[in-house]
């Protein structure tokens, strides 16, 4: 390594970097012209992503903004396209840029390389990001496509499995041409994959339950945990309540959130401390007829522990923790995966 190559690496890098960072302003500048918000957009060492809170309402609108990544390196390869042709044995750098023929008999400027690797890298970044396989740009289109005829949950489950095999597909291929990017770009699209898959999943089997199923009533003469409790005092309680989770009220019997008793036992060391740090002074409510997915989906978003159900006087009907959710959801697999966290 000299000083030269060094420059002359992180220059390619500044340059792969910017490619991607086209492609992921190719889909949000594509978002924002259909109304949709695109928020930020992230880039890491293997990529990026746009973020979008929301996706597009209308088919056609979906398959533009998942696609205008991909045709922002298509544009940005057919202008290196353009520009190497004109140059000097523009043809015979082309075709080797392509590895359409493997050997160059002329010896290429640095202008000529960039625009060498310009074409070339963005051809890469635009067919391997439209492969059909979930979570890349293709497997995405291909989901929003067959979801009118086929219903979310059958398309979902075609890009997932499309995307774990071939991503073992590509993660074999990178393994035999040495390449380990390839390989930990590949376990990405497998990892991806499955956690879809097992999100649709659980999403079907929520969907088939209802908030009675895991509502829990508040017992007569409930012990209640006050925010100035000690952690002794809410670890009794949580003792003679057998709960999981407990609501949380203040000096007026409002309710302020809730507290965990898994946090607790991991996080506090002292008994005489006070419990507040411990709790989660934020909740989410609900209605009782509301559909327990979207509270799941509420509470989720809040990131909280769970939602107090009232009723349409304000009257407590029961809570709901998350808890008692994933206990729903439990299976052999769940309880593998637990054990990794
Ligand atoms: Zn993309």
């Amino acid at each position: 390594m000299n000083w030269a190559s060094v420059s002359w690496w992180s220059s390619i890098a500044l340059l792969l970097f910017s490619f991607v960072l086209i492609h992921e302003l190719g889909h949000a500048l594509a978002a924002r012209n259909r109304g949709v918000q695109a928020e930020k957009i992230v880039l890491f060492p293997l990529g990026g992503g746009a973020y979008m809170p929301e996706q597009p309402k209308q088919l056609w609108s979906e398959v533009f903004v998942y696609a205008a990544g991909p045709l922002a390196n298509i544009l940005l390869a057919v202008i290196a396209w353009g520009i190497l042709l004109l140059r000097p044995d523009g043809k015979l750098l082309v075709a080797f840029y392509l590895k359409l023929s493997g050997n160059l008999v002329v010896f290429p400027g640095i202008l000529d390389q960039l625009l060498g690797l310009t074409l070339a890298v963005n051809l890469l970044l635009a067919f391997g990001n439209l492969l059909p396989a979930y979570p890349l740009d293709g497997g995405r289109i291909l989901r929003a496509l067959l979801r009118h005829p086929f219903g979310v949950r059958v398309s979902t489950v075609i890009v997932t499995v499309l995307g774990i095999i071939i991503g073992l597909g590509l993660a074999w291929a990178g393994w035999h041409l040495g390449d380990p990017l390839l390989v930990v770009g590949a376990g990405f699209i497998v990892m991806m994959s499955v956690m879809e898959y097992q999100n649709g999943w659980q999403r079907r089997r929520l969907a088939g339950k209802t908030l009675q199923d895991v509502l829990r009533m508040p017992q007569k003469l409930q012990p209640g945990v006050y925010t100035n409790n000690t952690v002794a005092e809410t670890i009794r309680k949580f003792e003679e309540t057998g709960w999981p989770v407990l609501p949380v009220f203040n000096q007026w019997n409002e309710q302020i959130g809730f507290v965990e008793a898994a946090v607790l036992q991991e996080e506090a060391v002292d008994l005489q401390a006070a419990v507040r740090p411990f709790c989660e002074v934020e909740f989410v409510s609900a209605g009782p007829d509301e559909n327990l997915l979207a509270v799941i989906e509420r509470i989720v978003d809040a990131n909280v522990y769970g939602a107090t159900i009232t009723g349409g006087r304000g009257q407590l009907i029961g809570y709901v923790f998350t808890e008692d959710v994933m206990t729903l959801l439990d299976t052999p697999f769940r309880r593998m995966m637990r054990r990794w966290e």
